[in-house]
């Protein structure tokens, strides 16, 4: 799976950041229910961003500026934004973009009878880029990543797999607007939600007997010092984070990028 980052630092859910409250308690998977497989008609990185180059030569323009990084209510209505996205770059390869941070909350799934997916209980939500629905090929490969992208998140957030559902069961559990996604695609293809959550426990299961010992000793945001050799004076290190996933890190030294503060990543 290729996960690269690029945050919708001027959407409206990155900008309310309203947190979760503890960890992600499930999934929501979604598909954009409209024709056009590439992520740069979804996502965009703001002026300034850190890697704004890198990113805009990996996806490609988006001439019509119908981007969700934005809060601009004609070309998103309902400020739409969910966590991460999966489609195409601009050479046909399928990657999946995390665009705002998993402690965030999200606006994905909308209101069902009895609550939200979005804040309460707060799910992490991604889309996958709908193509015409006939090319079995891209089925498979986009499947095949957000199948990976799910176990990563059930090992690092100890997700239940039975709260990984699809938007139309959202609205059927009472915490979703009606939408028909993933479905609607899926079923083509003999596809079924249930058969996602038994690939996705597969492979998290296969993971955790290879990850095991990467798991991190999170300590929390504190100071540690450590004295220097030569003149025998004392460095003050500040840490903002411990992470299992090299990933997570990167996403960490990027939102400190974009507040002008430099940091760097230490393995250990
Ligand atoms: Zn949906």
């Amino acid at each position: 799976m290729i996960q690269k980052f690029c945050l919708m630092v001027n959407s409206k859910c990155y900008k309310d950041q309203i947190l979760m409250d503890g960890n992600p308690k499930g999934i929501v998977v979604h598909s954009t229910g409209a024709n056009n497989p590439y992520l740069k008609r979804y996502i965009q990185p703001a002026d300034g961003y850190p890697d704004y180059d890198r990113i805009l030569a990996d996806i490609g323009v988006n001439k019509y500026h119908n981007d969700w990084n934005r809060i601009d209510t004609k070309s998103n209505p309902n400020y739409v934004c969910p966590h991460a996205i999966i489609g195409k770059n601009d050479k046909d390869e399928i990657e999946c973009y995390q665009i705002l941070p998993f402690e965030f909350c999200c606006y994905g799934c909308g209101k069902g009878d009895k609550g939200s997916y979005n804040t309460d209980p707060a799910y992490i939500q991604f889309e996958i880029c709908e193509d015409d629905l006939t090319n079995p090929k891209y089925f498979e490969q986009v499947m095949d990543t957000a199948i990976e992208f799910c176990a990563t998140l059930v090992f690092l957030y100890n997700i239940p797999i039975k709260n990984i559902v699809s938007h139309k069961e959202a609205h059927k559990l009472g915490y979703a607007s009606n939408h028909r996604d993933i479905e609607h695609w899926a079923n083509r293809y003999g596809w079924t939600m249930d058969l996602f959550r038994d690939k996705v426990r597969s492979l998290s299961e296969a993971g955790e007997k290879n990850v095991k010992e990467l798991k991190p000793s999170l300590s929390e945001a504190g100071v540690c010092l450590s004295e220097a050799d030569e003149k025998k004076e004392k460095l003050y290190k500040v840490q903002v984070g411990a992470y299992s996933k090299r990933l997570n890190a990167e996403m960490m030294v990027n939102k400190l990028k974009y507040k002008n503060i430099d940091s760097f990543i230490v393995e250990c």
